[in-house]
């Protein structure tokens, strides 16, 4: 009955451990993310504020600008695919 119930929580911690995981993913600031973004991802996006150099606020964290909420292009980006994101508006 004990192996079977430390089994059992070995199962919850171990799933536990992998959703962990995958929301805390870092996203890497690298130039081929940053190209990724500004290839028609957050570049053509509604809501981007087009200030020169920023971009890929999934690794870089939100603009120094105001940003209004006009649509997010995030769902569509491969760093976003990739990387098995799940939020929008990295920008905000
Ligand atoms: S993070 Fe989303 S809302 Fe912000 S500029 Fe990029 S695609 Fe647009
Ligand atoms: S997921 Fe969003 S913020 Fe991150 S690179 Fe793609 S478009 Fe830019």
């Amino acid at each position: 009955m004990r192996v079977l119930k430390r089994a059992h929580s070995g199962t919850e911690n171990s799933i536990y451990t992998r959703t962990m995981a995958v929301l805390m993913k870092k996203i890497e600031d690298t130039p081929e993310n940053m190209k990724l973004c500004m290839q028609g991802n957050c570049s053509s996006c509604p809501s981007y504020c087009g200030k020169k150099g920023e971009g890929l606020f999934c690794a870089r964290g939100p603009s120094k600008e105001h940003v209004k909420k006009k649509g997010c292009n995030c769902p569509q980006c491969p760093v976003w695919i990739n990387n098995g994101l799940s939020k929008m508006y990295y920008c905000t």
